[in-house]
């Protein structure tokens, strides 16, 4: 019987340049001395998809050799990046053209450097794609994640990205240990979703099923930020895993707290992956109410599940060729806070959002000792320092 392919995604480090107002990660890093070895990649299984993530996957100076094993056992490999390393970004793509690149930005120029937090963001980022278009790079893309602040620069975001024949995946605010944050929340519910219906008609618009399929996952989001059940199951843990710098096998980046399958460190994947604390995880998973809508756990979904988003393509593109257009009112949840039968804070509620939750950063003990008498900022700050004079 041929070995089954699952969905990884690498939390290759902790460590990040950025300061975005959604995520704290920049405050908790990793040990580089502890983040996952080359030793401990090449345990991994046979993955038909792997996402390299971080913090910020280009600040390890040994992403090409990751990358490189990578490639053994995976089909396709995309990096998630806030593409700041333009140089390392660029000489990884000589290497690997076949490689797919997201960059995170997240909103037109003002927006996206105030919500990032780094000086030159955005021009660093848009240059970044525009050199690996010219390089003839085909799997590059933005990616960004919606908020109040940004959600009127979706549709000319996604206008752009349309004109240099890029991808654009879209994410709106979690709250989970990964992101070290509890506090995100969606505040004008109907100003962005009123954005998203704009992108979903742009998407259906399109001649692309690929961009149809997109506009169902968009569709999804408006979902999610009224804090509605997913349209889909989730299925993490069970063909899809995440794995962080310390080798700890995870179900995903959703959970409040670290939910630790086993660790790659000391196990073998066939150990690990069979273990009762795996099993017992996926228990967890099949009741897990937190509903996230994240392209990590919706792809593998939409995959499984193809007539779901794929009966909802069919109705919508019917409409569209009698001109009716997508209207976030089909959703049932903004029809009802539209017409007052649920309030604001009900719908809150409803959210991840805890704003009396002690987060819990998922960090090993080691890497919370460095944090006793330095902040994370001056801790990557001094080490992307370091690794420029060498
Ligand atoms: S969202 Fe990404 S780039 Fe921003 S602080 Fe978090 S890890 Fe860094
Ligand atoms: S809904 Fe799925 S992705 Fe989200 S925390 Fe639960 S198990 Fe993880």
């Amino acid at each position: 019987m041929a070995e089954k392919k699952l969905n990884g995604t690498v939390i290759v480090t902790y460590r990040c340049n950025a300061r975005c107002s959604m995520c704290n990660r920049y405050k908790a890093p990793s040990k580089p001395e502890e983040e996952i070895s080359i030793e401990t990649i090449k345990k991994l299984p046979k993955m038909y998809f792997t996402n390299i993530t971080g913090g910020e996957p280009f600040i390890r100076t040994d992403i090409k050799d990751i990358v490189r094993e990578l490639y053994k056992k995976s089909d396709r490999i995309v990096i998630s990046t806030n593409g700041f390393f333009t140089d390392r970004i660029v000489d990884l793509c000589k290497e690997f053209p076949q490689i797919g690149i997201r960059i995170s930005i997240e909103g037109l120029e003002n927006t996206n450097n105030e919500i990032r937090g780094l000086e030159n963001g955005y021009q660093r980022g848009y240059q970044t794609l525009k050199t690996l278009r010219e390089m003839g790079m085909k799997d590059v893309g933005f990616g960004m994640t919606v908020q109040d602040k940004n959600a009127p620069d979706l549709v000319p975001l996604y206008k752009l990205s349309d004109e240099m024949g890029m991808e654009f995946a879209t994410a709106s605010l979690h709250n989970s240990f990964y992101f070290v944050e509890a506090k995100n929340i969606i505040k004008d519910r109907p100003m962005v979703a009123q954005n998203f219906e704009n992108l979903v008609n742009e998407l259906l618009a399109s001649k692309s099923p690929k961009k149809w399929f997109r506009a169902y996952f968009n569709h999804g989001l408006i979902n999610y930020i009224y804090g509605q059940k997913r349209l889909l199951p989730c299925d993490m843990s069970f063909d899809t895993f995440f794995i962080d710098p310390y080798g700890d096998v995870m179900p995903c980046n959703g959970t409040k707290d670290k939910e630790v399958m086993g660790n790659l460190n000391e196990q073998s994947w066939d150990e690990l992956w069979s273990s009762p604390e795996a099993e017992a995880v996926r228990k967890k998973v099949r009741c897990c109410d937190r509903d996230c809508w994240m392209i990590g756990s919706v792809s593998p979904a939409m995959h499984k599940y193809i007539w779901v988003p794929m009966w909802w393509v069919i109705r919508h593109k019917a409409k569209f060729w009698t001109k009716k257009k997508y209207s976030m009112y089909e959703n049932k949840i903004v029809r009802d806070f539209r017409d007052g039968k649920v309030s604001k804070e009900e719908l809150d509620k409803c959210s991840t959002c805890d704003m009396c939750a002690t987060v819990n950063n998922g960090l090993s003990a080691a890497s919370m000792e460095q944090l006793k008498d330095k902040t994370g900022e001056e801790i990557v700050d001094a080490d992307i320092a370091a690794q420029m004079n060498n």
